[in-house]
């Protein structure tokens, strides 16, 4: 773990308990300090009341921003790290599958602990008192196992974003499911209904990056089908299994593995595919910028490889800002080594840093050619073909020679 965390999470314990209260890191940095994974964030859960915990960081100076003050959280900056620190509550009356319709802060760490999500998920640590697992959380992650608290059904019953929860979890950390659990996904998979756009998306990104994801695709698909039945990826058995293998050789980077959905087959012909990619990622509200990449990804899925240096700078000039995805998302389709795939990025990497492929590297400019004559209403497009020549080798990248080219270019019937 960054020692700065580190040492702002301690800090966090140090100075509640000084002032009386009871504090643990609990949760993801837990989890992952204990399996080794890198720890992101620190959670802290205490005794004190959300107002006390204020005080009790902005007496000694530091600042302290009411992020979630009805659900008893604040965010105290300490060492530049954001630590959200809550008061030890339960969540009662589940409304609407999603949000508890009152919570109550109460005196006991293992109440706080049971209204957690999975075991592996409710383990707490403390410098003196060290580990406090009241729900055989240490023992499931030496199964590799992902278990609700308590009853599964009623547990995803009160919050349905438990299901794509653990999923997700099950992908990025390699866990299976325990069976119950993993009974209860399938038992309430229809309240996945409820959820938002929003919600959904961030855990399906999260999930498809996980190291088990190819796995858990095969198991899980009739979950992910409840909320998107028309993904070309779920089409078909053929399809199930054309997925599954465009995942496992995917490397574990979102664009081009969200790209996989939505592979051409017998069932889902290109256009099929592509309106699919852009239906999928407006109902999901991705932003327009990761719509685009995805819809070109899927449209380029066939584009043949590259054989020179031209068609690589062909491929950077079409894709621009993707090329390095679309070779991601090649390596899937068309089995290249790692090596390969690198090999290409590579030479892509080269290529961006050395070739003329934007308008701006091209040795002439609109001014160039008013002064050469050309009606303003043709600057664009006699620009756009000289960086097309220049890219296809035609003609260097030079003043000059790029001038004479445009000129030709302009009046053709009048050189013969
Ligand atoms: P990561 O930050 O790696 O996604 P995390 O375990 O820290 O994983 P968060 O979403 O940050 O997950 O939540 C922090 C903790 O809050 C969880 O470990 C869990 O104990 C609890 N928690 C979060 N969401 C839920 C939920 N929907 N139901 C029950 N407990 C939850
Ligand atoms: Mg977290």
């Amino acid at each position: 773990m960054n020692e700065v965390l580190r040492s702002a999470g301690l800090t966090c314990l140090k100075l509640l308990n000084d002032a009386g209260y009871e504090a643990w890191w609990v949760g993801g940095c837990v989890r992952d300090g204990l399996l080794g994974r890198p720890v992101q964030d620190i959670d802290i859960t205490t005794s004190a009341l959300p107002e006390q915990t204020m005080e009790c960081f902005q007496s000694q100076g530091h600042n302290v921003i009411p992020t979630g003050i009805k659900h008893g959280t604040v965010t105290v900056m300490m060492q530049n790290f954001p630590i959200e620190v809550t008061v030890y509550r339960t969540d009662r009356d589940y409304q609407d599958h999603r949000h508890p319709r009152s919570i109550q802060f109460v005196r006991s760490l293992k109440e706080d602990c049971a209204r957690r999500d999975f075991t592996v998920n409710a383990l707490c640590w403390h410098p003196e008192l060290g580990l406090q697992d009241y729900f055989g959380g240490q023992q499931d992650l030496k199964m590799k196992s992902i278990r609700c608290i308590g009853n599964p059904c009623q547990r995803l019953d009160e919050d349905a974003l438990r299901i794509l929860r653990a999923l997700r979890f099950s992908a990025a950390l390699d866990f299976t499911i325990e069976s119950e659990t993993h009974a209860a996904l399938f038992q309430k998979k229809e309240l996945l209904r409820v959820l938002s756009a929003e919600r959904i998306a961030r855990e399906i990104e999260k999930m498809v990056i996980g190291r088990r994801w190819p796995e858990v695709f095969t198991v899980y698909h009739e979950l992910l089908a409840v909320l998107f039945p028309q993904l070309p990826a779920l089409q078909s058995p053929a399809a199930i299994q054309k997925a599954f293998g465009a995942f496992r050789l995917c490397p574990r980077i979102t664009l081009p593995r969200l790209a996989c959905f939505f592979l051409v087959s017998q069932q889902t012909p290109l256009a099929v595919c592509l309106d699919q990619a852009q239906r999928w990622s407006r109902q999901l509200k991705l932003s327009n910028h990761d719509r685009k990449s995805l819809t070109q990804l899927v449209q380029n899925q066939n584009r043949p490889l590259p054989k020179n240096r031209i068609d690589l700078r062909r491929l950077i000039y079409e894709l621009p800002d993707l090329s390095t995805e679309w070779i991601q998302l090649q390596q899937a389709l068309r089995r290249l080594s790692a090596k390969q795939a690198g090999q290409w990025i590579a030479a892509i990497e080269e290529i961006q840093s050395s070739d003329c492929l934007t308008l701006k590297q091209l040795a002439v400019n609109g001014y160039d050619l008013i002064a050469a004559g050309c009606p303003k209403t043709e600057i664009s497009v006699c620009l756009n073909q000289a960086l097309s020549a220049v890219i296809e080798d035609q003609v260097p990248n030079q003043k000059e020679a790029l001038l004479t080219y445009i000129q030709q270019q302009a009046k053709p019937e009048s050189q013969d």
